[in-house]
């Protein structure tokens, strides 16, 4: 329905702005972000498998066909493993070293190997739980309005 006076040919029509993404309307259960992550499953379904390689995402579910493009999670997962694996294992050695005065190259046999092995365990469990954190929330990378 048109209402007003009518348009001039000179006045610009007026610029639709862009929506954000349409709302994931599909209707799963809600799932814990946590229990998802954990298990590496899609955040959505939460049966098909989040990763196609050790830490690679999935373009999509191979459950639910959920899109998994917004999956972009950068540097999140990283700083977050970065602390808190740095504060216990830093922390478990400095603890070792006061009660038990290992000699260096204990340490150096023990916490290189803890460090990578735990790291790139926590790593995968952390970059599940953004993901679907990222899903749940609906957060994406930022845009500046016109
Ligand atoms: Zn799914």
């Amino acid at each position: 329905m048109t209402t007003g006076r009518p348009r001039k040919a000179t006045q610009k029509k007026p610029v639709r702005k862009s929506r954000p993404a349409k709302k994931d309307r599909a209707i799963y259960p809600a799932l814990s972000v946590f229990s998802t992550g954990l298990k590496g499953r899609c955040p959505r379904c939460g049966e098909g498998r989040l990763f196609r390689s050790y830490m690679k995402p999935v373009k999509s579910c191979a459950n639910c066909g959920l899109d998994l493009s917004f999956a972009e999670e950068g540097d999140g997962p990283a700083v977050f493993a970065i602390l808190i694996l740095g504060f216990a294992i830093a922390g478990t050695a400095l603890m070792m070293e006061y009660r038990f005065h290992p000699p260096i190259w204990v340490h150096i046999i023990v916490w290189i190997p803890v460090t990578i092995i735990l790291g790139t365990w926590f790593l995968k469990i952390l970059k599940g739980i953004m993901i679907a954190i990222q899903h749940k929330t609906g957060a994406g990378e930022g845009k500046l309005q016109d």
